[in-house]
């Protein structure tokens, strides 16, 4: 097989879909994940190991256990709202921890992290599609918490010759072609799995939060990457970094736009569902337009989305959404 590589927060939406790609393609795969959000039966890709960042001493013996070449970093707490009355849970999970692990990292002469970061560093765009070298001005806890994070890294780089890609993620959406795992949070509060659980239970419509934002049918735009193109995008940075090179900061988007009202729409013809509707306020801190311009990553790694059309990111959602 081929490196060994450590996925934390391994078993959250994002992670167990890294995790099924590193296996599909011959890695070794180690899993820590405190279970806090993640679902143990998403860690079905490698070992698994009950844990979390919190304990240094932990972080070490992993280290010490097992053959560790590279590190991917997905456990983080990502409820925007949630970082703004609470921002002392985001600032020691997202920043403080994260500590840890690169303490644990250098201790044990594991040089090489990918890292999950956000669009959200960006804070209100000046230019759409977003580059990576806008001005980055997080308007909350948990995109400044992720901008430090960053900050960090880059010092790391410079001191110690730390190497690390840090990938700005734009919306991540849609569930892997098999189903075998999906985005399912606990709350939930994100748009796409609650517009198709207004699919399948009528009496929970879903709320457009805003319809008066400067857009062209007046809710608000974002970039749903899909979840599998985003895991194809950890695999290239991971090689990368395999392969010696030093790494850097990429956006992670589609580089295409939809409203909300797009997304609600363009579900009832993939669903064939009605799905009821109720036109709310404002959600405080949501940007009208977020869209990101992923030039950068295609050109360095040579990635290729492969889900780009709303309507197969969406349909792969639902077939998990609403599998048996
Ligand atoms: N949204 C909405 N109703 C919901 C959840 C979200 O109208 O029940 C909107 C939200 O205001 C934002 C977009 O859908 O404009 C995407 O929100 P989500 O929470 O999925 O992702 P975010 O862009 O906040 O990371």
């Amino acid at each position: 097989s081929k490196a060994c590589v450590l996925v934390v927060g391994g078993a959250g939406y994002i992670g167990s879909h890294a995790c099924k790609e590193l296996h599909r393609r011959g890695y070794d795969v180690v899993v820590l994940d405190n279970l806090v959000y993640g679902h143990r039966e998403f860690a079905k890709w490698g070992e698994f190991v009950l844990g979390d960042i919190a304990d240094p001493l932990q972080l070490k013996l992993v280290f010490k256990t097992y053959p560790i070449k590279a590190v991917m970093h997905f456990a983080a707490f990502a409820y925007v709202g949630e970082s703004v009355t609470d921002p002392q849970k985001y600032y020691l999970n997202n920043v403080a921890y994260t500590l840890n692990l690169l303490q644990a990292m250098r201790g044990a002469g594991v040089d090489k992290l990918i890292f999950s970061s956000t669009c959200a560093t960006y804070g209100n765009p000046q230019v759409i599609p977003i580059p990576e070298d806008h001005p980055q001005a997080p308007i909350n806890p948990y995109g400044r918490g992720k901008l430090m994070v960053e900050n960090i890294m880059a010092d790391y780089a410079q001191a110690y010759g730390f190497k690390y890609v840090s990938l700005r993620y734009f919306n991540a959406a849609g569930a892997d072609p098999e189903a075998e795992v999906g985005e399912w949070h606990d709350p939930e509060t994100h748009l796409i799995p609650l517009v198709l659980r207004a699919a399948l239970e009528p009496d929970k419509p879903i709320k457009i939060f805003g319809t008066d934002y400067d857009t062209p049918d007046g809710t608000c735009i974002r970039d749903y990457i899909h979840v599998t193109d985003l895991a194809d995008a950890h695999i290239l940075a991971l090689e990368y970094l395999l392969a010696g090179e030093k790494g850097g900061v990429f956006n992670l988007g589609n580089g295409q736009g939809y409203s909300v009202r797009e997304i609600i729409e363009t579900t009832r013809q993939v669903t064939g569902r009605a799905i009821p509707v109720i036109e709310d306020k404002r959600r405080p801190g949501d940007p009208a337009r977020l869209v990101g311009s992923s030039a950068r990553i295609k050109s360095e790694f040579g990635w290729k989305p492969q889900n780009i059309e709303i309507e197969r990111i969406l349909s792969t959602a639902w077939k998990w959404h609403s599998r048996a």
